[in-house]
């Protein structure tokens, strides 16, 4: 079994965010978010897996549209197929004409959904089948991990996740009784060990506040929220999506998510919505005055990512991708000590 991983050069360093895979003769592509993929190496491919939203997952799908094979099939879920459907739409706003949009678009035609916790037959004849089913991987609303069963391999791709139990409904759920053969796992955070905890530090400094921006990516707005509405130091603020929200925050209530969890949670509707004396407002828009920027990890921990590993029933082995290249020698000795293969640009024999 061999994978071969691919770069996303798009921050200094790089990252190996997309893996491919030979199933039955078959190309089959783990996310498609590298920018070291070119025209000629993706026309032939046959499946392509793309776990959610972010852009080093799949912005070649964009890109490289127009060399896809015509009958390729794409696989994600409901949600990320929309969430993607947003993102072409800006990203053809940003850059190209209307013409070659419609030939882009078309791509997205090729996409399967698949639904958590359900096996999906891609194909059975004679000894060869090839079975797909997604699990949610923890790390977005709508985010997946992969469960490849095939007659060559039992590979779980966990893409990016977060081992999150506990945050309304974006919580990470797998079958462990599943025969595993591989993980191929995200060590974003193998050297940190950052949670969630300091939102809450933060919530403390804005009490004394009155209004404040806090500009903050999507795919965390309604944590944030959901967090910052049950701190007591906020008792007196509302919660605030800002409207450019809108869009992502569609998506998430078409899904079926919670996402006004209590009365303190709101949408900023119109622009004469009343006014109230304490707010802390959530907004993907710089804005001037008390705009004020916040990031956190939604990537699991080492900690975490050693209970996930030892949690299946036979022990799989387990591959990191999308590690801090510059660490390489910590990554690579953390890695070893717990008995973990670090993935490399290129040719992986497994
Ligand atoms: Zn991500
Ligand atoms: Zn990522």
């Amino acid at each position: 079994m061999k994978v071969y991983s691919y770069l996303d050069l798009n921050n200094e360093q790089g990252k190996i965010t997309t893996h491919e895979l030979i199933i039955n003769q078959d190309r089959f592509f783990l996310d498609f978010g590298s920018d070291s993929l070119t025209p000629n190496m993706v026309k032939d491919i046959k499946y392509i897996f793309i776990s959610h939203e972010h852009l080093d997952h799949f912005k070649s799908l964009f890109h490289l549209a127009e060399f896809l094979k015509e009958d390729i099939e794409i696989f994600m879920t409901n949600t990320t197929k929309k969430m993607i459907e947003l993102s072409f739409q800006k990203m053809f706003n940003e850059s190209i004409s209307l013409r070659n949009y419609e030939k882009k678009a078309k791509v997205l035609e090729r996409i399967r959904l698949l639904y958590f916790n359900q096996q999906h037959e891609i194909y059975h004849d004679n000894d060869n089948y090839l079975q797909l089913t997604v699990y949610p991987s923890g790390h977005t609303f709508g985010s997946s991990m992969l469960l490849i069963e095939s007659n060559e391999v039992n590979l779980l791709y966990t893409g990016d996740m977060d081992y999150n139990k506990a945050v309304n409904d974006r919580s990470c759920y797998f079958d462990f009784d599943k025969d595993v053969d591989y993980i191929i796992i995200d060590g974003t955070n193998i050297l940190n060990n950052r949670k969630l905890d300091k939102v809450l530090s933060i919530a403390k400094d804005y009490a004394e506040r009155n209004h404040i921006d806090l500009l903050i990516k999507p795919e965390k707005a309604v944590d944030i929220a959901t967090i910052l509405s049950k701190s007591k130091h906020l008792n007196e603020h509302k919660i605030i999506y800002k409207k450019d929200l809108y869009p992502y925050l569609e998506v998430l209530l078409e899904s079926g998510y919670e996402l006004f969890t209590n009365d303190k949670i709101m949408l900023e509707l119109t622009s004469n919505m009343p006014r109230f004396d304490k707010t802390v407002n959530l907004t993907t828009r710089p804005s001037q005055g008390y705009a004020k920027k916040f990031n956190y990890t939604l990537h699991i921990s080492l900690e975490s990512m050693h209970h996930f590993c030892s949690s299946f029933i036979k022990s799989p082995k387990v591959l990191i991708g999308h590690y801090d290249r510059e660490r390489f020698d910590e990554v690579m000795r953390i890695a070893s000590d717990y008995g973990y293969h670090i993935l490399v640009e290129g040719d992986n024999l497994l």
